[in-house]
C-alpha cells in the first residue's frame, strides 16, 4: 500500500513530506487510516539521533488513533470501520515470560518500536504515525472505547499509559499521596489519572504561578521546589512521586519527601542523572524506580478507564505542515499540554 507521511531525511533536517510503502497485510495484520497523531518528545529525540543513530528517512509518531480499513484473514478482534489506537510498540516475541505476563514492553527479546524499530519478519525499518496509514499486528491494536473523543485521545497512547502504569503498579487509590514532577505532556496526564483514581495529588514546580493550571487538572496542591521551607514542610508526605522531567536533573531534593517505603519513579529522563545521595533511601527504605510505557492489556485498561471517567488529555490541534514549528514550541515547553496532528490536513 502506498501512503504519505512526514519524515526526517537527516538528523538535522526538518520534517518534510515523504511517499512510502506500507507492507501487504499478513494474516494477523490490521490496516488503519490514521485520523490523529500525538506529538511526543521521543519523536524529536529519536529523529535527531539524541538516543543514538537511526535510519533515514524516518517517520515518527507513536500516539495513533485511526479507523480500520482492512484486516488480514485471521483477525477477529477488529473489523473494518472500527475506531482503534496504536501506541509505542507494534510487536514483541510473544512467547517469553514477560510477553506471557502482558508485559510486552519488557520483552526478553526486545519489543519492536512503532518507529525506529525493525520489522520482526522482514527486518525493514518501522515507520510511525505522522502518516496517512499504518499496518500493525492485531495484538498491538487497541480498541477505542465508546465515548472517548478520538480527536483528543491520541496522547493517551504514550503520555497516558506511561503514567498510568506506575500508578497501577504502586496501587494508587483513594487517599494515596501522589506527587508529580514536571507539568508537561506526561505530567499533566499523571495528575489527571491519579486524581481520577482518587489520589491526593501535588505538583512540584520551580516557579510560582502554576496553581490555577494544576488545580484545573485535579491537583490539590503546588509545592514550589525551589522554596526550602515548602520542601521541608512536605518531608515524608508522599507515597509515590512520578518524575516526568525529560532531561538530566537532581533527585536529591525529592527523596526526603517520600514516606517510609515510598517510591520515586522515573518516566521522563532516559540517561544520566545528577549524583544521588543514598542517605534518605536507607533512612526510610525509600526507593528510586523506573517504568517504561505499559503492556497492551494495561493500555486497554487505561483507555477503558478514561472513557468511563471522562479523562482526556489537554491538546492543541495542529495541521501536519505545522509540525516543525510545533517541535520548536515543544522544546520550549510552549504547549498545554500536547500537540495532536489532524491527519486530514495531510491530504494533497
Ligand atoms: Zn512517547
Ligand atoms: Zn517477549
Amino acid at each position: 500500500m502506498q501512503t504519505t507521511g512526514f519524515a526526517a531525511y537527516a538528523p538535522d533536517a526538518p520534517l518534510a513530506p515523504w511517499s512510502f510503502e506500507r507492507r501487504d497485510l499478513r494474516a494477523d495484520d490490521v490496516a488503519l487510516e490514521i485520523l490523529f497523531s500525538g506529538v511526543c518528545h521521543s519523536d524529536l529525540h529519536t529523529c535527531r539521533g539524541d538516543w543514538g543513530p537511526t535510519y533515514n528517512p524516518i517517520v515518527p509518531g507513536h500516539e495513533i488513533v485511526g479507523r480500520v480499513i482492512a484486516t488480514g484473514s485471521a483477525v477477529t478482534a477488529h473489523k473494518e470501520g472500527d475506531l482503534v489506537a496504536v501506541g509505542c510498540f507494534v510487536d514483541s516475541c510473544g512467547h517469553c515470560d514477560n510477553c506471557e505476563k502482558d508485559l510486552e514492553q519488557y520483552c526478553r527479546n526486545g519489543f519492536t518500536g512503532t518507529y525506529g524499530g525493525r520489522d520482526r519478519v522482514t527486518g525493514d525499518p518501522t515507520q510511525g504515525g505522522y502518516a496517512k496509514h499504518i499496518v500493525v499486528k492485531d495484538h498491538f491494536v487497541l480498541r477505542m472505547p465508546e465515548g472517548l473523543d478520538p480527536s483528543k485521545a491520541a496522547p493517551l497512547l504514550c503520555a497516558g499509559i506511561t503514567t498510568w502504569s506506575p500508578l497501577r503498579q504502586w496501587n494508587v487509590s483513594a487517599g494515596t499521596r501522589v506527587g508529580v514532577i514536571g507539568l508537561g505532556g506526561l505530567g499533566h496526564m499523571a495528575v489527571k489519572l491519579a486524581a481520577a483514581l482518587g489520589a491526593e495529588v501535588s505538583v512540584f514546580s520551580r516557579t510560582v504561578g502554576k496553581e490555577a493550571d494544576a488545580a484545573a487538572l485535579g491537583a490539590g496542591k503546588v509545592v514550589i521546589s525551589t522554596d526550602a521551607a515548602q520542601m521541608k514542610a512536605a518531608a515524608g508526605g508522599f507515597d509515590l512521586i512520578i518524575d516526568t522531567v525529560p532531561v538530566k536533573h537532581d533527585l536529591n531534593p525529592y527523596l526526603p519527601l517520600l514516606d517510609v517505603d515510598g517510591t520515586l519513579v522515573i518516566v521522563g529522563q532516559v540517561g544520566p542523572m545528577e549524583e544521588a545521595v543514598t542517605v534518605p533511601l536507607i533512612m526510610g527504605r525509600r526507593r528510586i524506580a523506573g517504568s517504561l510505557v505499559g503492556g497492551i492489556a494495561e493500555t486497554q485498561e487505561m483507555l477503558d478507564f478514561c472513557a468511563e471517567k471522562g479523562v482526556l488529555p489537554e491538546v492543541e490541534m495542529i495541521a501536519m505542515a505545522e509540525i516543525n514549528e510545533a517541535w520548536d514550541r515543544m522544546e520550549r515547553s510552549d504547549v498545554r499540554y500536547r500537540f495532536v496532528i489532524d491527519m486530514a490536513t495531510l491530504e494533497g
